[in-house]
């Protein structure tokens, strides 16, 4: 079904056109005439299934004009960075209508989003703490409120949020109406939903804890010394167009960045202890190509959207086994192809087997031919804390990860069409649909290595 069925107003249709968006998504399809209708929503869906403007576009053509009376439309976001992400999605889709958006969030000075309100605005996209500044100078006020958009629920549970949520809500009319997105519902967030919603239609789309289909993943086990010197040998042969890679912790993220700065790489950082200046320049610089590769913390790096993200590594296995879902959401996203690699060490079974649980698949475990895991480190970075969860510490006594008995894999030839390059068709996954495959040579050639499954 073209967008144009959907219900949207000319202006929506227009502004959807703008965008190059053809079709809608299965959310969009699903979620768009719930919301026009007026209902209540539940949505989980997986990061890059176009989940904001699922909600963004029936929101804009349920508001109609600006109307000076104080925003109809709040959205609660996790971070500055979503927020921000979101409110220029609002921006892109109404360009061609008179509404009115206004981002909120830490991190920068009161001024500006002062007057934004005060000057009249129709929707408010905020992050839970600034938020709450604003309605206690009684700057904003929620009167006028008809929608109520909570987004990304389960991570701003995680977050520490749940006081702030609750409260929000609590000052939002009766009468209105509720969105709710969140990857994972577990009971605690069932609770949030039941306080939030009425009767709520759920849309669920593909399962959130799968990983795209375009996203090839594997795991590249190493010991924690050489771990350092194995991701320069991926980004050496990875012909990747940008590389966004993960670290457990905002020190680690530092430490990495400086010695990748060190290796000639051009590097920007995203992690919550930056200032709001530093995590603007370094997404945008990362967005334009000025750095080749981004290192980020999980919180910092949750749900933004950078168009063309070739390559994610997780420099430290996730703590979580949902964040390994998000994490690799951050490549692949609307269909294009991506890779994401996962170095992990010795003592990490428990957490590779807690992430094949949780997705439901097994994990290629590769080694990268021609790389020496047995000599001395040339650079080393501490290990990061290590994530104790009691109810997997049981499980992480138990047996070392066995390797997939595989055979012998040759790099793809130069030239080749991507197709062939990747060697799909060649590297099954032992499960599921996640393939392997060698990360694609640089053009510019290195010299020809192989690579071999464990
Ligand atoms: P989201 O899940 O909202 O973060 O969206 C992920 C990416 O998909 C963003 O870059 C959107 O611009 C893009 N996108 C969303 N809807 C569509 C669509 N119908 N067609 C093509 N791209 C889309």
């Amino acid at each position: 079904m073209p967008f144009s069925k959907l219900g949207l107003t000319p202006a929506l249709l227009n502004g959807v056109k703008a965008m190059g968006y053809t079709d809608p998504t299965p959310i969009q399809l699903r979620a768009i005439p719930v919301v026009l209708g007026g209902g209540d929503l539940i949505g989980s869906a997986q990061t890059g299934t176009g989940k904001t403007a699922a909600f963004a576009l029936p929101v804009l053509a349920r508001l109609g004009k600006h109307e000076a009376r104080g925003p109809r439309v709040l959205v609660l976001e996790p971070t500055r960075e979503l927020a921000a992400q979101v409110e220029t999605a609002f921006r892109d889709f109404g360009r061609f209508t008179d509404l009115r958006a206004t981002v909120v969030h830490g991190g920068v000075g009161y001024g500006r989003q002062r007057s934004e309100i005060q000057a009249g605005t129709d929707i408010v996209i905020a992050t839970p703490g600034r938020l709450m500044d604003f309605l206690q100078e009684k700057t904003l006020r929620l009167d006028a409120l008809k929608i109520l958009i909570l987004d990304e629920v389960d991570r701003m549970l995680d977050m520490g949020f749940v006081k702030d949520v609750k409260k929000i809500i609590g000052l939002c009319p009766r009468e209105r109406q509720t969105l709710f997105f969140s990857a994972t519902i577990p009971p605690e967030i069932e609770d949030v939903a039941r306080f939030a919603l009425r009767n709520p239609a759920r849309v669920e789309i593909g399962v959130a804890r799968t990983v795209n289909q375009s996203v090839s993943h594997a795991f590249y086990p190493v010991t924690q010394l050489k771990k350092f010197d194995l991701l320069i040998a991926l980004l050496e042969k990875t012909d990747f167009h940008s590389c966004l890679i993960f670290s457990r912790t905002k020190h680690g993220a530092d430490k990495i960045a400086r010695k990748l700065k060190a290796a000639n790489h051009s590097v920007a950082v995203l992690h919550a202890n930056r200032s709001q200046s530093q995590r603007v320049e370094a997404l945008e610089g990362f967005k334009s190509g000025k750095y080749e590769v981004m290192v980020a913390t999980d919180i910092a790096a949750r749900g933004i959207d950078v168009a063309g993200v070739s390559h994610v590594i997780n420099y430290d296995i996730p703590a979580n086994p949902e964040d390994y879902v998000h994490r690799i959401g951050r490549t692949g996203r609307a269909q294009a192809v991506g890779d994401a690699f996962t170095l992990t060490t010795p003592e990490q079974a428990g957490e590779i087997r807690a992430i094949e649980r949780f997705i439901g698949q097994k994990v290629p475990q590769l080694k990268l031919e021609g790389f020496n895991y047995h000599s001395a480190p040339s650079i080393g970075l501490p290990a990061a804390p290590r994530y104790v969860d009691p109810r997997r510490a049981q499980q992480q006594q138990q047996r070392a990860p066995q390797g997939h008995g595989g055979g012998h894999h040759p790099r793809p030839a130069q030239g080749q069409a991507p197709q062939a390059a990747e060697g799909r068709a060649e590297q099954p996954a032992p499960h599921g649909h996640g393939q392997a495959h060698p990360p694609r040579p640089r053009s510019g050639g290195l010299s020809r290595g192989s690579w071999h499954r464990r």
